[in-house]
C-alpha cells in the first residue's frame, strides 16, 4: 500500500511548507552521489507587503501562482520547491557539472525580468523580485546550511538592489568577520583592550618632534594586535566609533593633563574625527567641551583630524560644525589630502588651519618629477593661504630632503618613527628636549 503523502502544503500556492521542504530535503540529499552539482535558490518579493495592502490578497495569490507556473513548474531539473512566508520562495535544483553561477546568474535574472516586465506591461504593477542563490557540489552539506548561503545571497541582492546575486564564500566570511568584530567591541572596551599611540610630527625647521598623531590599537586579551584600518571602518557603519573616539579622546586628555600638572614636557596631539560624527555635530561639542571641564587643559594642545570627505558629505553642517570648533579654539586639520576626490574649492571656503597631505602623494615621489611639481604647487598654495602644512607618510632621507627644500612645516612618518605607546613617546620627548 502507498504510504500516504505527509508534505503539508501551503494552501495559497499549494507548494510544500518550509518544514516539509527541510523534512524531504533531509531525506533526499544523502541519496544523492557525491559531487552531484546542486543549487539552491531563494526569490524574494520584495514588495509583498505593500502589494497586499494597496491591490489586495487576489492579486499577490494571481502573482504567486504565476511565479509557480512559469518559474517552478515544468522544470525537469527541480527536486524540491516550497513557500517559506509572505513572498518568499524556494527550490532545489540539480545542475549539469557545466553550468557555473554566471550561466546561473543570466537564467534567473532573464526570467525574473521577463516576470516583472510581464505585470509592469499588463497590470501596471511593479513586482520587486530579487534573487539569491548558492550553487555547490553536493559533499555532505547540510540543508540548513544550504539555505542560510543562498538567503545570504538574496539578503544582499536586495541591498545592492541587484535581481539575482550568487553566494560568495569570500563574502560571507568577511560579513562574520565584520559581526565578529561588532560583537566583540563593548567586552573589549570595558576590558580597556583600546590603546592610544602616538606619532611624532617632526618640525622642518627644527628637526625636533613638535606634535603628535593619536592613533588607535586594539590589544585583544588573547590575541595579536589589530589595527585601525581593520574596525575602524566596520565600527563607523555600526554607530559605535562615537563610542570608541571619546573612548581615547579621554585618554589623550588625561595623559596631556597629567603631564602638564607634572611639568614633564608635552606637545599638542591631534585626534582622528570619524566622518559620523557630523551625524550629531552638537553631541561632538558638548562632549569635547566636558572633556575640557575635566581635564582643564590649554586648546591649544588639542588638534582635530577631519577628513575632506567628512566635509564634502554635508557642506553646510560641515562648515558649522568647523566654526563651533574654532569658537573652542581648537586648531583643524584637513586629513588625507591629495586622496581620492579631493576639491580644492573645500580649501577656500571651509576654516582650516592645517593641510595635512596624503601618503599617497609622497610615495615614490622621489621617483617622479610630476608628483613633486604637484605636492610642491600645494605647498605653496597653502602657504598663500597662511595654512600649515603636514606631510604624512615620509619614509626616506630623499623625501626629507625634498620637503624640507618645498617648504613644508611638519613632517610625519616611519622615516622619524612608527606609532609607539606613550612611554616610548615620552622617551622620544625626553630625548629631544635633552
Ligand atoms: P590616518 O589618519 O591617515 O593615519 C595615518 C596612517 O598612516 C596611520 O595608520 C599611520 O600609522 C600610518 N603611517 C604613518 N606614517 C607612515 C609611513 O611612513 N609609512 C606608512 N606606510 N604608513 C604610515 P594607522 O595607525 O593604521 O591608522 C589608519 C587609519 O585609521 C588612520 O589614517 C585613521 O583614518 C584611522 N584611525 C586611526 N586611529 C583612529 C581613531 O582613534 N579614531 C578614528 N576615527 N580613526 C582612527
Ligand atoms: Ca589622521
Ligand atoms: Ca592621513
Amino acid at each position: 500500500m502507498e504510504k500516504p503523502d505527509s508534505t503539508s502544503y501551503d494552501p495559497l500556492t499549494g507548494l510544500p511548507e518550509y518544514s516539509s521542504f527541510l523534512l524531504s530535503a533531509r531525506k533526499l540529499l544523502p541519496n544523492l552521489e557525491s559531487g552531484t552539482r546542486l543549487g539552491l535558490s531563494i526569490t524574494r518579493i520584495s514588495n509583498y507587503r505593500y502589494i497586499n495592502l494597496h491591490f489586495g490578497d487576489e492579486i499577490i495569490k494571481q502573482i504567486l501562482l504565476d511565479f509557480k507556473t512559469s518559474i517552478l513548474s515544468d522544470n525537469p531539473d527541480i527536486l524540491l520547491s516550497a513557500r517559506v512566508y509572505e513572498g518568499i520562495l524556494l527550490c532545489l535544483l540539480r545542475l549539469d557539472h557545466n553550468i557555473s553561477a554566471k550561466d546561473c546568474k543570466n537564467t534567473i535574472t532573464r526570467l525574473n525580468q521577463s516576470f516583472m516586465k510581464k505585470y509592469a506591461v499588463q497590470k501596471q504593477l511593479h513586482v520587486s523580485l530579487h534573487t539569491g542563490f548558492y550553487i555547490f557540489d553536493y559533499s555532505g552539506q547540510r540543508i540548513e546550511q544550504i539555505v542560510s548561503n543562498a538567503n545570504l545571497a538574496m539578503e544582499t541582492a536586495e541591498q545592492k538592489q541587484l535581481i539575482c546575486h550568487a553566494y560568495d564564500e569570500k563574502l560571507d566570511l568577511q560579513n562574520l568577520k565584520e559581526m565578529d568584530i561588532i560583537h566583540r567591541f563593548p567586552e573589549a572596551l570595558k576590558n580597556d583592550e583600546f590603546q592610544v599611540f602616538l606619532q611624532p610630527k617632526i618640525s622642518a625647521k627644527t628637526m625636533k618632534i613638535a606634535e603628535a598623531e593619536a592613533l588607535v590599537r586594539w590589544f585583544p586579551k588573547d590575541g595579536a594586535v589589530i589595527y585601525p584600518n581593520d574596525f575602524i571602518g566596520i565600527l563607523e557603519e555600526s554607530g559605535n566609533i562615537g563610542t570608541l573616539d571619546f573612548h581615547l579622546y579621554e585618554k589623550v586628555f588625561s595623559y596631556l593633563y597629567q603631564r602638564m600638572e607634572q611639568d614633564l614636557p608635552v606637545v599638542p596631539i591631534s585626534l582622528n574625527v570619524s566622518r559620523r560624527q557630523l551625524d550629531n555635530p552638537d553631541k561632538f561639542l558638548r562632549k569635547i567641551q566636558a572633556l575640557f571641564e575635566k581635564y582643564p587643559i590649554p586648546p591649544s594642545f588639542i588638534e582635530l583630524e577631519l577628513t575632506e570627505s567628512l566635509s564634502m558629505q554635508d557642506y553646510d553642517t560641515a562648515y558649522k560644525f568647523m566654526i563651533s570648533l574654532k569658537n573652542m579654539h581648537l586648531k583643524i586639520s584637513m586629513d588625507d589630502f591629495g586622496s581620492g576626490y579631493s576639491s580644492i574649492s573645500t580649501l577656500a571656503n571651509l576654516p582650516i588651519d592645517i593641510l595635512k597631505l596624503d601618503k599617497a602623494l609622497l610615495d615614490e615621489a622621489e621617483y617622479f618629477p610630476k608628483k613633486r611639481i604637484i605636492i610642491s604647487t600645494i605647498l605653496d598654495m597653502a602657504k598663500s593661504m597662511e595654512l600649515n602644512t603636514v606631510c604624512e607618510g615620509v619614509e626616506t632621507e630623499l623625501q626629507v630632503d625634498f620637503l624640507k627644500e618645498a617648504g613644508c612645516d611638519y613632517l610625519q612618518g616611519f622615516y622619524f618613527s612608527r606609532p609607539v605607546d606613550m612611554e616610548t613617546f615620552n622617551q622620544l620627548l625626553e630625548q629631544d628636549c635633552a
